[in-house]
């Protein structure tokens, strides 16, 4: 522990930021609340992602999608999957033809998937790049802006690509047989082709994640179809993860939980957040070269009240409460953690029993979590241990987000989702205590739900950072 930094206080999570992923560049870029005015430029220059090499980017097909594909190829039946996946997980001896064959299985499913869920003949789904596109399609690109890049999926399984003609070679390698790719030039525009595309279909689900301004495009078009949510398609894809996904969540979640006890040596008197956000980050990529910093909040004194503050320029001061909500991008999918610390003494003397409290409500939310279970129940065992200490007004948010792609994807544990626990579901459990202008207190872990209970993905608890 760092000189100051007398009694840690625990480790915990925050309750939900938003935060679109997808490619790691791109969520960040396109999603990442900006700090303090003042302080935004500083904030980005150190915790932009760097731009992902070759390297790591095959590192995501090899340690990640291999998994994917040897599942692939077993619902698939497919011999030309199923061969190449045996060599996948030997990357020496696999060829460049057979790992790009892999992959365009996995895409070919996939999309096999989502146009089977699509529920009006003729309607179609539209995806921009981001989550759902990269989830469909391996495709990333944090770029396109003002210009219309998109997949347009059909009910009938077709599918093309709406690409601008800068970006067709990054497109092609992802392109699977019989789909067509409709190039527009700057001169163009993507008017013509978004026209083309959705002709004669009766209802889109668009991207609601992408630009507005191409969503009104879209309803702008003569006899334009019915727009209605891509996430009526994508969700139930996503929900549960496999066994790959949930190797790539464990390592990115060990990534997180190593870099606790530096995280809380850097909450040092005189420090500032941004201060200490930047030597987190540098800790986070030195520990983990391939992984990019998804996000940080550093919280210090009263504005660890504030369950999600945008990291500033305040200095610690001795005594104060400090919260420390981080996470990782390592092979496509996200880890979220958050500690919670004190420089030296707690300054209040509430600190330890909110802590307690706190933590107390997180194991019973825990204890609770199996097949079957509705989110909410979930969430009422830790909102029902918090109110019976008398802080039920000072848990301002839900217990836990699910986690994956995005930082905040389904499903989430709030009290009125009755949606059941399901094998496969990744979320966060994170109650937290925030006594205004004094200090707050958040414990988080992720959890992913077994075949008969939970196994959490990290699981610091109050005794590794106590000292
Ligand atoms: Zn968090
Ligand atoms: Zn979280």
């Amino acid at each position: 522990m760092g000189d100051g930094l007398i009694a840690a206080v625990g480790t915990l999570g925050p309750g939900g930021r938003p935060l679109v992923p997808h490619h790691r560049g791109n969520l960040e870029r396109r999603k990442a609340v900006p700090a303090v005015r003042s302080d935004r430029s500083a904030r980005r220059s150190l915790c932009t992602p760097r731009p992902r090499t070759p390297t790591s980017y095959l590192l995501i097909f090899y340690l990640v999608l291999p998994l994917s594909a040897s599942r692939i190829g077993k619902e698939v039946g497919a011999a030309k999957a199923e061969e190449t996946t045996s060599g996948f997980l030997f990357p020496a001896f696999v060829s460049l033809i057979n790992f790009v064959q892999t992959l365009h299985a996995q895409t070919e499913l996939r999309l096999a998937r989502a146009a089977a869920r699509l529920p009006d003949p003729g309607s179609a789904l539209l995806l921009t790049p981001g989550a759902d596109l990269w989830y469909l399609t391996g495709f990333e690109h944090s770029h396109a802006g003002e210009r219309l890049l998109a997949l347009v999926l059909r009910q009938d399984g077709s599918s093309d690509w709406i690409v601008p003609a800068m970006n067709v070679p990054q497109v092609e390698p992802h392109r699977v047989a019989g789909q067509a790719l409709r190039a527009w030039t700057d001169a163009e525009t993507f008017g013509p082709a978004l026209a083309a595309a959705v002709r004669g279909t009766p209802t889109v689900y668009f991207d609601e994640e992408a630009r507005a301004g191409f969503l009104l495009d879209l309803l702008a078009l003569p006899n334009a179809p019915a727009a209605r949510r891509s996430g009526e398609i994508l969700r139930g894809l996503r929900l549960c993860k496999d066994t790959a996904e949930l190797a790539a969540m464990r390592a990115s979640a060990r990534v997180v939980d190593d870099a606790i006890p530096e995280a809380v040596a850097f909450c040092r008197a005189g420090r500032t957040e941004l201060e200490i956000a930047a030597d987190l980050c540098a800790a986070l990529v030195r520990r983990a070269p391939a992984a990019t910093v998804a996000f940080t909040i550093v919280a210090g004194g009263p504005h660890s009240a504030l369950p999600h503050h945008e990291t500033g320029i305040r200095p610690l001061e001795p005594g104060d409460v400090v919260i420390l909500d981080f996470g990782v991008r390592l092979h496509g999918y996200l880890s979220d953690i958050t500690v919670t610390c004190s420089v030296g003494d707690p300054r209040d003397p509430e600190v330890s029993r909110v802590y307690r409290t706190v933590w107390e409500a997180q194991q019973q939310a825990i204890a609770a979590i199996r097949p079957g279970v509705p989110c909410r129940d979930v969430d009422a065992a830790a909102r029902s241990h918090i109110q019976a200490a008398g802080y039920g007004e000072q848990f301002l948010h839900r217990t836990g987000h699910g986690l994956g792609i995005q930082v905040h994807e389904p499903p989430y544990l709030v009290g009125n989702n009755d949606e059941l626990l399901e094998e496969g579901m990744v979320f966060s459990i994170e109650p937290g205590i925030y006594l205004a202008d004094r200090f707050g207190v958040r414990l988080e872990v992720i959890a992913s739900v077994t075949a008969d209970g939970v196994a959490l993905l990290n699981a610091p608890s109050a005794a590794d950072i106590r000292t």
